[in-house]
């Protein structure tokens, strides 16, 4: 396996000296695993990266649908109640 003369940034591309853990430029941390790892592994990890990411997802989703159901029946009882009141507004008003 040769041994990388300079460090590519994975967050700007520049080429930095070997003995550095972060990048001139950007400062980003210079990290040499992603292209020594063989294929493989960075395939498993991609695909765990997405199933962690789609069980995020879907436990955001239900989240949001949980905490918008509970805002709109809270709106909807809301908006009934002006509602009713504007009713009860105009009932008096016009007495
Ligand atoms: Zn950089």
């Amino acid at each position: 396996m040769p041994v990388p003369l300079s460090l590519k940034c994975p967050q700007c591309g520049t080429m930095n000296p070997a003995d550095r853990q972060f990048c001139q430029v950007c400062e980003s941390p210079l990290d040499v695993a992603p292209e020594i790892l063989p294929e493989k592994r960075v395939t498993i990890d991609e695909r765990l990266v997405i199933r962690v990411g789609l069980v995020v997802a879907v436990l955001v989703l239900i989240f949001v649908l949980v905490k918008v159901g509970g805002l709109l029946k809270r709106n909807l009882s809301t908006i009934q109640q002006v509602y009713h009141s504007d009713l009860v507004e105009d009932a008096l008003g016009e007495r």
